[in-house]
């Protein structure tokens, strides 16, 4: 495995995971969230089960949850979609994504998105041969935001670029692009007449008062050429359940249903049936989730300073940067494989969300600290890191 290249090699979770369970550490790694789903999720989820909704769904997604996805979308931001043939639901946003990479890019065409990104994005263009090209989101020097170089960003289009890969709330930075960042994209996306793919799996978990989710799709111009994604994994706590969904025009849903149907068909029937219920309630249950996460994000934030490692802000998701340079590291792999021997704590380096292995961009002293923790272990860890 190498630091950067790792894309269809052992994913980076996987590795870390494994090291976490090898030596015993505390895993703030991956995303997992070790806080439970709404009980009454749950319970729905065991009745439909009970009830018998156990064979294949439509391939689209079960009617109720492709209906409450489009109420949804309403609801929050004013986007209409048609439940019938502008909803698709996949298997988590990891299939709606690489569907959407298969079914709208080949070989020759180019990507566009930001480095760092989440690691199935250099995953997808390798499946489809596309090249990803990679805008670096620079850390602010005072441990402050991520920020977007739009110059930068114009400058990485060119003829062959075909779609916009973008991912916010951003993992692994916990960035929200702000409203002057989305015009800027939006205005791009329409004047070299780009598609977006957008991933906005923690469209519920912004934190900070001052930042907002808002989907690229509802700025103008952007519907038409926009698909948008988002899953019920850290929506509802319910990671393993794999339900994801993407909403567009029809002709970009159908473009990835096609491609959607050879990989898994479909899948989750009860889950399908236990979120549509849940979907309509959702305003009310993610309030008390982001009281919890941001909770649990102030103990990592301040455990991490505490020990000596330099936090930068996170306004949303699971997870906090953090540059390790004052513990004598300019290595993050190397950082995270010696972290658990030496503070008994599992973190990911920030390289393995490098768009291109050895690519410029995320600087190598960087590391991912997840807080979507049970509190006792958060505790636990910063105690530990504080120790080391
Ligand atoms: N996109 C991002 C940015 C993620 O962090 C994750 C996973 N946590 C996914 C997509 C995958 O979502 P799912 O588990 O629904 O496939
Ligand atoms: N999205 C999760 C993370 O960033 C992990 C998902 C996975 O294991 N593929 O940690």
């Amino acid at each position: 495995m190498t630091s950067g290249g790792r894309a269809i090699e052992t994913s980076i979770f996987t590795e870390m995971t494994e090291l976490a369970r090898r030596t015993g550490a505390i895993n703030l790694g991956q995303g997992v969230p070790e806080l439970a789903g709404p009980p009454a999720l749950l319970r729905e989820v065991a009745a439909a089960v009970q009830a018998g909704e156990n064979q294949y769904p439509p391939a689209y997604g079960l009617p109720a949850l492709r209906e409450a996805i489009a109420a949804h979308q309403l609801r929050r931001y004013g986007l209409g979609y048609a439940a019938d043939g502008e909803v698709l639901v996949t298997t988590g946003a990891t299939e709606a994504l690489a569907a959407a990479v298969l079914a709208l890019t080949g070989p020759g065409d180019e990507i566009l998105t930001f480095d760092p990104c989440y690691d199935a994005y250099p995953a997808g263009a390798r499946l489809s041969g596309a090249t990803l090209t990679a805008v670096p989101l620079t850390p602010d020097p005072d441990g402050g935001r991520f920020a977007l170089d739009a110059t930068a960003l114009r400058a990485a289009v060119t003829p062959r670029t075909r779609l916009l890969l973008f991912n916010s709330p951003h993992n692994p930075t916990g960035k929200v692009f702000t409203p002057d960042e989305l015009d800027t994209i939006a205005a791009l996306c329409r004047d070299h007449d780009l598609i977006a793919v957008t991933d906005e799996v923690y469209e519920h978990l912004v934190y900070d008062d001052g930042a907002r989710h808002l989907p690229l799709a509802a700025l103008p111009g952007m519907r038409e050429r926009t698909l948008t994604i988002s899953s019920a994994g850290k929506t509802f706590n319910v990671t393993g359940w794999k339900v994801g969904w993407a909403c567009g025009p029809a002709h970009l849903v159908a473009a990835v249903t096609s491609v959607k149907q050879f990989l898994t068909y479909a899948s989750g029937t009860p889950y399908q049936a236990a979120l549509a219920r849940a979907l309509d309630g959702v305003e009310e249950w993610a309030a008390g989730l982001r009281d919890t996460l941001r909770a649990h994000r102030a103990l990592l934030g301040e455990g991490l300073a505490a020990a000596g490692l330099r936090p930068y802000r996170a306004e949303a998701g699971y997870f906090l940067q953090a540059d390790i340079r004052p513990w004598g590291y300019t290595d993050g792999m190397r950082f995270c494989r010696e972290l658990p021997e030496r503070a008994g704590v599992v973190a990911i380096p920030t390289v393995a969300f490098r768009a291109a292995p050895g690519g410029a961009g995320t600087p190598a002293w960087l590391a991912r600290f997840s807080f979507c923790k049970r509190p006792e272990a958060l505790r636990e860890a910063v105690a530990r890191l504080s120790a080391a």
